[in-house]
Parts: C-alpha cells; sequence; structure tokens
C-alpha cells in the first residue's frame, strides 16, 4: 500500500482554518515570561510566527521552541584603531534553530544593532529557509559599529577580530555567516580568511561564510541575488494582483545591494523606477531613472543625494532621464506607484507614512520593513504586501548555491544559478499563494503558514530527544 507523504502533516496540522484567538500566544508568553511590547520587532516577529502557528495547529510545545533562540552570544573586543588607541566593539550571534540544517543568517555592522534586532532576524532567517525549502536554520549576527566611519584597515581589522570572538560556535558544518547591511563580499573575505588561519585542521574553512567574492569561492549571481528574488517573486505574483511588470511604476526605499539590484532587474523587466529614497535623500524622476548609472553613483558618493537632472548619469537610447529631481519624504512615500519596494532597514514604513503610501503592491526586500501597525493601515487601504520571508528569500538561495559548490568543489555558471533561483523563488511564491487560499488569510501570514508546516513535519519525524 502507498504511504500518505502528507501523513506527519495531517498529524499535527489541522486540515482546515480555524479562527485565531491569540489564546495560544497569550500562553506562549506567560509560560517563557516574555512581556508584551509592541515596539519591539522581535517580539512583533514572534506574533506574526504564533499567529500563523495558531492557525495551522502547531503544537504547543514547537511554538514554545521557536519563541525563543537556540542559544544567544554577546561578545566584546579591542580592536587598534589607525591613530594607535582602542576601541572595544560589542559583537552579537543569535542561533535560533538549526532543526532543518546548520545555522544560516547575515553579519550586520551598524551602530544601531541590538540583541532584540538580531534575535528578529535569525527568527526570520528559521522561517525564510524553510520556506524556500533551503536545508539551512537561522541565524544572525553582528557588530555595532558605524563602518562607513571606520577606515579600510580598521574594518579590516575590526572584521577579524568579531570573527575570532565567535569562531567557536560557528563553522562550515553547524553556523554559516553571510553579508547583511554594512558588510560585504570583502569583508567576508577577511572573515573566510581569518576562519581559515584559525582552523588549519579544517579542508573546507573558507565555506564558513558565503557571500564571498567568486575568486576565493563566491558563487556568480550571489550579489545580485537578493534583488533577482524579490523581482522573481514579483513577476510571479503580479499578473494576478492585476499588474503587468512591462510599464509598472516602482519606487524604492534603500538603494544598497538590495535595493539597487532590484531596480535594475526590475527595470530590464520594462518597470520604469521613478521614485527612490536612501539615508541621504529622495529623488522622483517620472520618465524613470536610469538604475544603472544611479547605482554606480550612489557606491561612489555613498548614497543617491547628489543625483539630480543634469548632474551624474548618463543618458541611454531607451531612457532619456538622467537624474532625478529632489523631492521631500512625504512627497517620496506618497508618489503613485504599482509596486514599492522597501530595501533599506527595518520598522521604516510606519502607521504615519502607511497612509501616505499609494502602491498597489509592497514588495519586502528587506526584513521586517513595515511595523505590525503600518501593516495594518495598509491592508485596510487593500495593498498586497509580499512578506520579507517569500520577498529576499533569494540571497539565502544563492548562499545554498555557494555553499553547495564549495562543498562539493564545483562552480556553477551564472544560467544554472539564476535558473535555479528562479526555480526556488516560483515555488516559495506559489506555496505562499497556496496557504493562502487554504487559510484565506493575508499574505504574510501564508508565508508562515507554509514554511511552518515544513518546520512541524521536520518536528513530528526527529521528535524531540531524548
Ligand atoms: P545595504 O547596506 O547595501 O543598503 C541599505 C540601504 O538602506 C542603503 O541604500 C541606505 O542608504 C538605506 N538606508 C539606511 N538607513 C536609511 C534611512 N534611515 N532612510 C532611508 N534609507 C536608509 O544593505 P542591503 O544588503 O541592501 O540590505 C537592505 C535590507 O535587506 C536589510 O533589511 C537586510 O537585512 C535585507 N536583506 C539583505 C540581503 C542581502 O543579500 N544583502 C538578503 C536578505 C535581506
Amino acid at each position: 500500500m502507498m504511504s500518505n507523504p502528507n501523513a506527519a502533516q495531517a498529524s499535527i496540522v489541522a486540515p482546515t482554518s480555524r479562527p485565531h484567538d491569540g489564546f495560544q500566544t497569550s500562553r506562549v508568553y506567560d509560560e517563557l515570561g516574555m512581556q508584551r511590547d509592541p515596539n519591539n520587532v522581535y517580539l512583533q516577529t514572534i506574533d506574526a510566527v504564533l499567529t500563523a502557528a495558531d492557525i495551522v495547529g502547531a503544537p504547543h510545545h514547537l511554538q514554545l521552541i521557536l519563541a525563543q533562540p537556540k542559544n544567544e552570544t554577546m561578545v566584546h573586543f579591542p580592536v587598534q584603531m589607525d591613530d594607535g588607541s582602542y576601541a572595544l566593539f560589542k559583537g552579537y550571534r543569535v542561533q535560533h534553530n538549526n532543526a532543518l540544517g546548520p545555522y544560516k543568517g547575515g553579519l550586520r555592522f551598524h551602530e544601531h544593532v541590538s540583541l532584540d534586532d538580531v534575535k528578529a532576524l535569525a527568527l526570520l532567517m528559521t522561517m525564510k529557509c524553510s520556506l524556500v525549502r533551503v536545508p539551512f536554520g537561522g541565524g544572525k549576527g553582528g557588530v555595532k559599529c558605524d563602518p562607513r566611519k571606520l577606515s579600510r584597515d580598521e574594518l579590516m581589522r575590526t572584521t577579524r577580530r568579531f570573527c575570532v570572538a565567535i569562531a567557536p560556535m560557528i563553522g562550515p558544518d553547524t553556523d554559516i555567516p553571510a553579508p547583511d547591511v554594512g558588510t560585504n563580499a570583502q569583508v567576508m573575505a577577511w572573515f573566510a580568511d581569518t576562519y581559515a588561519q584559525l582552523t588549519p585542521d579544517k579542508p573546507n574553512g573558507m565555506a564558513v561564510v558565503t557571500g564571498k567574492p567568486v575568486e576565493i569561492g563566491g558563487s556568480v549571481g550571489r550579489e545580485k541575488a537578493t534583488g533577482q528574488g524579490v523581482v522573481d517573486v514579483v513577476a510571479e505574483l503580479a499578473p494576478e494582483m492585476g499588474i503587468d511588470l512591462k510599464g509598472a511604476r516602482v519606487s524604492l526605499l534603500g538603494y544598497g545591494n538590495v535595493g539597487s539590484w532590484a531596480a535594475r532587474i526590475i527595470a530590464d523587466r520594462g518597470a520604469k523606477v521613478v521614485a527612490v529614497m536612501d539615508h541621504t535623500g529622495a529623488l522622483a524622476n517620472e520618465n524613470g531613472f536610469d538604475t544603472v548609472a544611479l547605482a554606480e553613483y550612489a557606491k561612489e558618493h555613498g548614497g543617491i543625494a547628489g543625483f539630480e537632472k543634469g548632474r551624474g548619469g548618463t543618458a541611454t537610447a531607451n531612457n532619456p532621464g538622467l537624474g532625478g529631481d529632489p523631492i521631500s519624504e512625504k512627497e517620496f512615500y506618497s508618489t503613485k506607484v504599482d509596486v514599492f519596494i522597501p530595501a533599506a532597514l527595518e520598522q521604516m514604513i510606519n502607521e504615519e507614512n502607511a497612509e501616505w503610501i499609494d502602491a498597489k503592491i509592497i514588495a519586502e526586500g528587506a526584513n521586517a520593513p513595515t511595523t505590525p501597525m503600518g501593516e495594518r493601515v495598509l491592508l485596510k487601504k487593500g495593498v498586497e504586501i509580499i512578506p520579507a520571508i517569500l520577498c529576499n528569500s533569494g540571497g539565502v538561495a544563492v548562499s545554498y548555491f555557494e555553499w553547495v559548490q564549495n562543498k562539493s568543489h564545483v562552480t556553477w555558471d551564472i544560467e544554472r544559478v539564476d535558473e535555479e533561483l528562479n526555480r526556488h523563488m516560483v515555488l516559495a511564491a506559489r506555496r505562499t499563494k497556496l496557504a493562502r487560499h487554504r487559510y484565506e488569510c493575508d499574505m504574510r501570514t501564508a508565508a508562515y503558514i507554509a514554511s511552518l508546516e515544513q518546520i512541524a513535519k521536520v518536528y513530528n519525524l526527529r521528535g524531540i530527544f531524548p
């Protein structure tokens, strides 16, 4: 007799939708002694996950397990500055869950990095890896510093000392960091080199991080992967939301790695990027920006400010627009668009600016960019929100491909990477759509449900030791 492949799931996941009354969530909070705080990004993320867990009837012990990370590490380490003085830095590595595989998640260098931020981001990684079906768990780390104020040598010494501080808890088979805000392929190269020096007995020490330069084992396509994944998901979901990417109007909050790549790739597909804002200012161009020139300008100048009409950028045959006109923050948010892509930091779309937003879709390139209050306003206005765990999972998908290439000593070409990335993104989007139809819920809850179903199956199969 054929066994039912859904049997494990059926035993732990209720077959039909049931109303979420918040009772289970409150129980988890009470048992773990957690205090409610609507402004805390970690608790907001937990709330969303527990809501989904409750809807699918995930067992109470799984909810308890997911509500706290497995390990939280805080380190302090001194670094010599160029003037000979010493600065003491605080770093974090949070390992949320490894039921599906080694912990995986980026390293953020930013002056506002805090333990709760890192915990929230680690939890999101657990959910993201499960949704996009890569065999990793969730982790995240960071150093509280402003990398823009460090010289290249200071940044290198900070990276190397941070690696030494967390080396005992990471490794190519246990926990594999990657770039995030404030870090890049060069930082990963220093990090990997330090780890390899510390562990000469490990043949594959450089595989301790992904997002490395291609010359030292990075994957082609990794740098653009997150932005490309955002566009793959939007392209999959847009038609049924009545949007044709060709000619669609797009705005971007953040024009760093994720934002600038999403902009370039969506423009390649015929969309027009009409408004952009980053930490240096906001610009609009009704004809559509030259997204490549803007990316080059932002890289060179540390932001988009100054990329105004008649100044930076080169005209192309298809895009006569050079730079843009400076606009206010309110004008940026109020620009009428089909797709709004937040690709900066957490919690930037709040109750106030959500009222200003005039978009059909929010495609969350950044992690946790929308506060629950902001989300409520947007959903009430009928805006579709494609959640971060779906929308920005292209980065971890290609990180997984890099890790596979490192472990098997092969290199893939860009066609293979692009094709595999697209397949992973489209399947994750379809899983989310299915959960949405099945449970008649918003897209964020649906993405968490599709992710939790996999985690719940794995827990059911593995059981809890002993
Ligand atoms: P980045 O450092 O390359 O870019 C960050 C962007 O945010 C910059 O354009 C910066 O100007 C802008 N920004 C910062 N503060 C701002 C403010 N107050 N107002 C407006 N803009 C502001 O970082 P990134 O790698 O592009 O990451 C962006 C987001 O995407 C983060 O939430 C990150 O966690 C998430 N993410 C990144 C990846 C990746 O592969 N890089 C993968 C998944 C998720």
